[in-house]
């Protein structure tokens, strides 16, 4: 990949910058009375030692004004710079973190597939924190500071030039040194974002499913895991500490030379010619004054590149392609019908097929189970339905109408996705039902809750339907949390259905309700399951037998188990296997 230049970035960074530029040019100017009033130090170390050779009355009083009304300025700049500046900081950073959201809730099923969460994540806590020192500590130093380098060497020309001029001859080497570092901060940076990305994810894996962790006894793995991220962190953390801890004495030193060299010519006569003591004394001040900003300038380096490399990654992020929603068909209520005509699919180039060539027709309120082997495209087949995915070559069609066509929120409208792993939110139990429609009226919640054969277990958490459930709804059971998911597909209302099964095993007494609650969803909706249970198939209108990403055998239970073929041996081990 095309590594951007800094600028090309940098610039880009100031576009977010671009929306607070009252508050930045407010800093700026905060920036300018820092460096004039600083500079003006020099100024009054040639009047004061000028002055004390010839004391008047005068020069007693204006001198301490001056001191007063010199510092003073000097607060005020810093304050103005200091405040507005981290007001654009804070403004960017949320900008930033905003559009990198928004992003990801508009990114494809496949971007999921190919990044880890941890690393997405850490682009929205810690990348977007290191942006800001690019854009706004670095900016600080950079406009401080080289206000007042420029206001010294300013002073520093008008004063004596040639002397000047000597001085300045370091210059080229400094810029090398720093053009060094620049480079291997930036290399270093990256490194140490990606391990950031590394740490959450290995956290995160550890802290989510610590059940497994520790059943496995796998702690010391997960802990010599989790250490050479966070080790791999710490070393390139410290190479960028020796260069930084390198480059600013080198830096000093050039300074110090330069420096000294200076002493040494400004001896000569004929350079000191027409200087005064006073004059002579603000030049070599002003001069060593320039070691400070300087250092500062060279210091701010590793943060400007820090930034830039994280930048760099969320820019990566935002520029990524987000799900394709071209069409505009927007049928309101769809009836239900579900054509698929020749669709083949494959996750990625290189990957055989996980759907080949699917013909299907299911009219409306029909009711589909699909059955075979663990992969064999059962989740995949339904995962193309509300376009997580498109169809490689094919098409599928939702009352006769492409779902390419369709407003892709028109579209997941007509769907609802009941799936194995429910999903609940850090919410109330009525805002999980609800989800996706704040707002909504609390009879139709409980209503679709009592469809569901929810109300009762909901109606004996402690604050009821405003209990808010916890990380993932961990204090409730596997059973209900499937009647929470099914009470939220009763609510939504949708005219297709789209149900996975959970596979493991539940109580007689919670599989009783979870059946009656499925034949409630079911009612007068277009569904597909991936069925498990036999109950469920014997009901469906239909059974698609997949296996290998085509369907292999397609007709009613008993149809099926007539024709003896693969559905009557699944049956049969399934039946004895239930029987036992
Ligand atoms: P089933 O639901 O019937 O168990 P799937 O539809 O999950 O089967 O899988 C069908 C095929 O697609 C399998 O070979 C599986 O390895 C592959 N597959 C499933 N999900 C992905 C994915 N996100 N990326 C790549 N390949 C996948």
């Amino acid at each position: 990949m095309k590594q951007p230049s800094s600028w090309t970035l940098y610039l880009r960074l100031l576009r977010y910058v671009k929306p607070h530029w009252k508050a930045f040019a407010a800093a700026v100017v905060g920036y300018i009375i820092y460096a004039a009033s600083s500079t003006a130090l020099a100024e009054m170390m040639k009047r004061l030692i000028n002055g004390i050779q010839e004391p008047t009355a005068d020069f007693r009083l204006l001198m301490p004004l001056f001191v007063i009304c010199m510092f003073g300025a000097r607060g005020v700049g810093t304050f103005l710079g200091t405040y507005f500046m981290e007001s654009v900081a804070r403004n960017v950073v949320h900008a930033l973190r905003m559009s990198l959201f928004g992003k990801m809730l508009k990114l494809p099923g496949r971007f999921f597939d190919e990044h880890s969460s941890g690393h997405l994540i850490s682009r929205v806590t810690y990348h977007v924190e290191q942006v800001t020192g690019a854009v706004t500590k670095a900016l600080t130093v950079i406009l401080q500071e080289g206000f007042f380098v420029l206001g010294l060497t300013g002073y520093l020309f008008w004063t004596n030039w040639k002397l000047t001029l000597i001085f300045i001859a370091v210059t080229p080497i400094i810029g090398g040194v720093v053009a060094y570092a620049s480079r291997r901060f930036r290399r270093l940076s990256r490194r140490i974002q990606k391990s950031v990305g590394d740490v959450t994810h290995v956290a995160s894996e550890a802290i989510s499913g610590y059940r497994v962790v520790r059943t496995h006894g796998a702690e010391t793995f997960e802990y010599e895991r989790f250490n050479a991220a966070s080790e791999y962190n710490r070393a390139q953390s410290m190479k960028v500490a020796l260069t930084k801890a390198v480059s600013a004495p080198v830096i000093q030193t050039l300074v110090a030379v330069s420096l000294a060299l200076l002493v040494w010519l400004a001896m000569a006569p004929e350079l000191m010619a027409n200087m005064s003591a006073g004059a002579f004394v603000a030049f070599i001040t002003a001069a060593s004054m320039m070691a400070k900003p300087i250092k500062s300038l060279t210091e701010i380096n590793g943060l400007i590149q820090r930034g830039l490399a994280a930048s760099q990654e969320i820019f990566s992020l935002l520029d990524s392609q987000t799900e394709p929603d071209e069409g505009s068909y927007d049928p309101g209520r769809a009836k239900g019908e579900v054509t698929l005509e020749q669709v083949s699919f494959r996750y990625a180039p290189e990957q055989s097929d996980a759907l080949k060539n699917i013909d299907l027709t299911v009219s409306p309120g029909e009711m589909i189970a699909l059955v075979g082997r663990s992969g064999a495209g059962k989740s995949t087949l339904i995962g193309l339905m509300p376009r997580f995915y498109q169809p490689t070559s094919g098409r599928i069609l939702i009352d006769g109408v492409k779902l390419d066509d369709y407003d892709l929120k028109a579209l997941r409208r007509q769907i609802s996705l009941v799936t194995q792993q429910v999903t609940l939110f850090n919410t109330t139990v009525a805002e999980n039902i609800a989800y996706g429609q704040p707002g909504a009226s609390h009879e139709r919640i409980i209503a679709a809750a009592k469809a569901a054969y929810a109300d009762e277990f909901i109606s004996r958490l402690p604050k009821g339907y405003d209990t808010v459930i916890g990380d993932n709804g961990v204090m409730l059971s596997g059973g209900q949390r499937q009647r929470m998911a099914i009470a939220r597909a009763i609510f939504k209302d949708a005219p297709i259905l789209i149900l996975d099964e959970a596979t493991s095993a539940l109580d007689t007494e919670s599989e009783r309700y979870i059946q009656r609650a499925l034949e409630e969803v079911c009612k007068g909706r277009t569904t597909f399951v991936i069925a498990h249970r036999l109950s469920t198939i014997e009901r469906a209108d239909r059974i698609l037998v997949m296996d290998q990403g085509e369907i292999i055998e397609s007709g009613t239970h008993a149809q099926l188990l007539e024709e003896g073929g693969a559905y009557a041996a699944l049956y049969n081990i399934q039946f004895s296997e239930q029987g036992a």
